[in-house]
């Protein structure tokens, strides 16, 4: 793993006319959040060039977000048609390596400069010309902020970032949060939005169906591994019974990872015939990246995540046995 420098937005950027901004597929808090950021940073330090983030449509909590409503979710190919954007000079992959960017890859492949700002562990060496990948940082919101010249900071800007962040470390809690990530959030908050309500409306407020399907996954979950493993499954027919789509589905898997004795929760949900997708969370004693990375997904020790192709079965028996192997030897074993 090679230790990774900051780098200069402004140097990298500064001879771009056009600048593409894009994130992972099913754009999280951090992703959303990390960025609108860099996008309002960069517009602000350069208001002359063309500056687009490129993202599949957030979720409406995050509708509080500045200039949200000018992401561009019409490139490569959709169920609209194909829309051919002509290769950018500078184009970021944030939150991510290029190979979940999805539609915006092949944006990322044609662009002249490429930039990945990332904290994935399952990304250490990076997928761009230039990369700044902390595995050890909270968010890539964190990651973003360290980059911004503070003369350019703003209310805006210091909100969506600190949307990223509480997000990633569920409101300042999971073991990503840093000395360095709670002075950075006392920094942004220092801007002054009102915080208690943006974490209320973006965190922890949920529809009623969320929570209904959240109470379905809670009861039809299943213990196993003497208690140490817990998983749910929600099938398509569940999510229409309920009318609620993956972005509703958020928070379910953490849920299930406080169960008392648990050190690792799975939950799936079915994305197509035969294929689901899998969220996994651990207590610390499994290194889930570890699993998701083995099943070509990715993601942090304590939160990572794949698709498998197969029976929800199958998909459990698979993950069952690498989870056992490391509860029995150990996470370096
Ligand atoms: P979640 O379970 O909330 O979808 O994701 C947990 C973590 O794993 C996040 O940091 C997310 O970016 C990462 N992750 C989830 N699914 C995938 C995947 O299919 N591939 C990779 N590389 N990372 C994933
Ligand atoms: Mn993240």
């Amino acid at each position: 793993m090679k230790s990774m420098n900051k780098i200069d937005l402004i140097k990298e950027c500064e001879s771009a006319g056009t600048i593409g901004i894009s994130g992972h597929i099913r754009p999280d808090g951090d992703c959303v959040g990390a960025c609108m950021g860099l996008y309002l940073y960069l517009k602000k330090v350069f208001p002359e060039k063309e500056i687009t983030v490129y993202l599949e449509k957030p979720a409406d909590i995050f509708n509080c977000i500045k200039d949200i409503d000018r992401i561009e979710q019409r490139y490569g190919c959709t169920d609209e048609g194909c829309f051919f954007i002509p290769p950018r000079d500078v184009f970021f992959a944030v939150d991510c390596s290029k190979d979940r960017l999805g539609r915006a890859e092949s944006l990322f492949d044609a662009a002249t400069k490429k930039i990945n700002i990332d904290h994935h562990v399952t990304n250490a060496d990076g997928t761009g010309d230039v990369n700044y990948v902390i595995p050890d940082a909270s968010s890539a919101s964190e990651l973003v902020c360290n980059l911004i010249e503070e003369e350019y900071m703003d209310v805006d800007i210091a909100m969506a970032l600190y949307i990223g962040m509480i997000h990633d470390t569920g409101v300042f809690q999971y073991s990503n949060t840093k000395p360095e990530t709670l002075q950075t959030a006392a920094k942004l908050i220092g801007y002054g939005f009102n915080f208690p309500k943006l974490i209320d409306e973006t965190f922890y407020e949920k529809t009623y169906v969320q929570n209904q399907i959240l109470g379905r996954a809670l009861l039809e979950s299943i213990l196993f591994l003497d208690g140490k493993c817990v998983v749910s499954v929600i099938d398509k027919k569940t999510m229409n019974f309920y009318g609620v789509g993956p972005k509703d589905l958020d928070g379910i898997v953490n849920q299930l990872r406080i169960i008392k004795g648990v050190e690792c929760a799975i939950f799936l949900y079915e994305t197509g015939t035969l294929e689901y997708k899998v969220s996994m969370r651990s207590c610390g004693k499994v290194d889930v990246s570890k699993i998701s990375a083995a099943f070509g997904g990715g993601g942090h020790m304590r939160a990572a995540g794949c698709t498998l192709n197969g029976t929800s079965h199958d998909i459990i028996n698979n993950l069952s046995e690498q989870i056992e192997k490391q509860l029995i030897d150990g996470v370096n074993a």
